[in-house]
């Protein structure tokens, strides 16, 4: 039976309008709520799946972020996972943290924990890297299945479809491998009172990236961060003519 580790991480949540910064620097993450990244919902839900088919031995749930990111990990346990592991960084740290880091952090604790599948959101909705995957896949030297619409185990490995451009791919994998989990994989389960009770008294590890081996200095310069450009309030028109004109008049047509 597999042993997986499933990656959750902690981003701004998705229904709150992100601010930039004044600096021009980042965003503004005090005060405002986060939550587990969606995708990473859904890996968890996969991983807990496997686990209710008898195909996974036992789930581990990890998280690299500041000291709040142990609220991800506590959803994951409550959702199913059976522990966590905590690799702290501070929250200047974090947000200079960049895919390829995670990647190795999650590669040296996939080898450590002896794990048989890596499952990860196919992105984060904060930075939209959509990288961590597919390096830590690399970093590993195990083959990967990004954007799994479907994961079935078998015999010989796994078969997964994945989602592309213009349709859907089914490939075959061996095992020890990587995946990530895209939208229409499954849907999460939400977790319930007890289990999230039942969560707290979970085994939850803490580390940090130097326990690991990991150097964290980040690699890539944020230059600049900046607010999309401000659309120009539409108009309505009472007819095609009245359109054709406006059209016309803005030089459109
Ligand atoms: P990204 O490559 O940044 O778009 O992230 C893809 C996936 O990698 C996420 O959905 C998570 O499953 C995993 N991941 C990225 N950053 C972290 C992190 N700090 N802690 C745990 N998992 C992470």
């Amino acid at each position: 039976m597999a042993r997986v580790l499933v990656g959750v991480k902690r981003v701004i949540d998705y229904a709150v309008k992100v601010r930039v910064k004044p600096e021009k620097n980042g965003v503004v993450t005090q005060g405002v709520k986060h939550s587990m990244n969606p995708f990473d919902e859904i890996a968890v839900e996969e991983a807990v799946k496997l686990k209710e088919k008898k195909l996974a031995s036992e789930i581990i749930a990890v998280s690299v972020g500041p000291t709040q990111s142990q609220e991800v990990i506590r959803t994951a346990l409550a959702m199913g996972a059976d522990r966590g592991v905590h690799v702290e960084v501070s929250a200047a740290e974090y947000e200079l943290l960049q895919p390829l880091h995670v990647s190795k952090i999650l590669a040296k604790l996939a080898l450590d924990e002896k794990a048989d599948l890596v499952i990860l959101g196919k992105q984060a909705i904060d930075d939209d890297a959509n990288q961590t995957a597919q390096m830590t896949a690399a970093v590993l030297d195990w083959p990967q299945g990004t954007f799994c619409n479907k994961v079935e185990k078998t015999d010989a490995g796994l078969t997964i479809v994945r989602e592309i451009d213009g349709g859907l791919e089914t490939i075959k994998t061996k095992m020890p491998a990587v995946l990530s989990a895209d939208l229409r994989l499954n849907t999460p389960r939400y977790a319930t009172l007890p289990n999230i009770m039942k969560a707290k008294k979970k085994p939850l590890k803490k580390m940090t990236p130097k326990d690991l081996g990991v150097d964290t200095t980040p690699r890539i310069e944020v230059v600049s961060v900046e607010d999309p450009p401000v659309r120009q309030a539409g108009a309505t028109v009472a007819d095609v003519d009245a359109l054709v004109a406006k059209l016309k008049e803005g030089g459109h047509i």
